[in-house]
């Protein structure tokens, strides 16, 4: 069996005052008791109780920990913020081509690539070229796409990372029983690299029988070619293996001067080896409405939190001057 299960088990230092060595719980509220067990099963909950540090709330420790974020921020010469984009800055929408940012997001995002020294950086799952017009920004930041094998860069040059042969024939392979998920009602979506079945909106029910189609095939696949199997919200997707979204981050993070900081925002299983690759390196943060097991330090809740975490990362970085000193 080749799924590739998200890794949880990156071991965090309780110890040191480092924003990005700790486990934060949510922005708001106590957890409740099923929150902290999903918590428990993959990373640590940073709790009073359960660390040594000054005794502080969960509801507490976001804000304090991400104070010293945005004061860092403030006194740094250059920043990066990558994002992932369906689930993060766009809700889902069944038709992919209507899935448009959350209100004001596109305006807050124009403005820090505009005037606030902060290299953007999009991380998709999705083809490069889709997300220019649905985002819509004023200027196009760099774009990485299909999981790091598309590199778009702002002054429109498209690199695409060509994936080993073999693997492509087994992409070809598994659209036979891709047909069968899609005669169930599945969507497919072809990529250079992966070949995804979306059942985002359909009955429940009905996706046992979808999954059915494809797992053993692909499943089989896996054992033969550079290829592996992924679950992701609302689907499943036979990926060729070499780039994730971690590569992609980290080739961007190595291109900035070091201790640049850094911040990676996404949803999925898919931007789990982002988190889990950048522990240390960057601010990892999960979007999404309900929390769930994850390897990022900080979980918002969109639109609200996320839009309140840029307006934040906006200001933080329109007070910086030329030197990098503040204003
Ligand atoms: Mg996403």
């Amino acid at each position: 069996m080749c799924t590739r299960l998200p890794r949880f088990t990156a071991p965090m230092r309780r110890h040191e005052s480092s924003i990005t060595q700790f486990v934060v719980a949510r922005a708001a509220g106590p957890l409740a008791a099923h929150e902290k067990s999903a918590y428990r099963q993959g990373t640590m909950l940073l709790d009073a109780t359960e660390c040594d540090m000054p005794r502080m709330s969960v509801r507490q420790a976001p804000e304090m920990l991400l104070d010293g974020w945005f004061a860092r921020l403030q006194r740094a010469r250059g920043a990066l913020l990558m994002l992932d984009y369906d689930g993060t800055l766009a809700p889902f929408h069944i038709d992919p081509a209507q899935a448009r940012p959350y209100p004001g997001i596109v305006e807050i995002l124009d403005a820090i690539i505009q005037e606030s020294r902060t290299r953007v950086v999009l991380i998709s799952g999705r083809r490069a070229g889709e997300l220019g017009a649905l985002l819509g920004l004023r200027v196009r930041p760099e774009i990485w796409g299909a999981h790091g094998w598309e590199r778009l860069l702002p002054d429109g040059a498209l690199h695409i990372e060509r994936a080993p042969q073999e693997a492509l024939n087994a992409l070809l392979a598994a659209s036979k029983s891709a047909d069968r998920a899609q005669d169930l009602g599945a969507r497919i979506e072809r990529k250079p690299s992966s070949l995804a079945l979306h059942w985002r909106g359909l009955p429940p029910e009905r996706v046992p029988q979808m999954r059915a189609a494809v797992e053993d095939d692909w499943s089989a696949l896996c054992r033969r070619a550079p290829v592996e199997l992924l679950e992701f919200d609302g689907g499943i997707e036979l990926r060729v293996t070499g780039r994730t979204k971690a590569h992609a981050a980290l080739t961007v993070l190595r291109e900035c001067e070091q201790d640049t900081p850094a911040a990676f925002l996404g949803d999925d299983v898919t931007d789990e080896d982002a988190f889990a690759a950048l522990q240390g390196r960057a601010l990892t943060v999960l979007v999404r409405p309900e929390l769930r097991s994850t390897a990022a330090q900080i979980w918002l809740r969109p639109p609200q939190e996320l839009s309140v975490f840029l307006q934040r990362w906006r200001h933080a970085r329109e007070s910086v001057d030329c030197d990098g000193l503040r204003s």
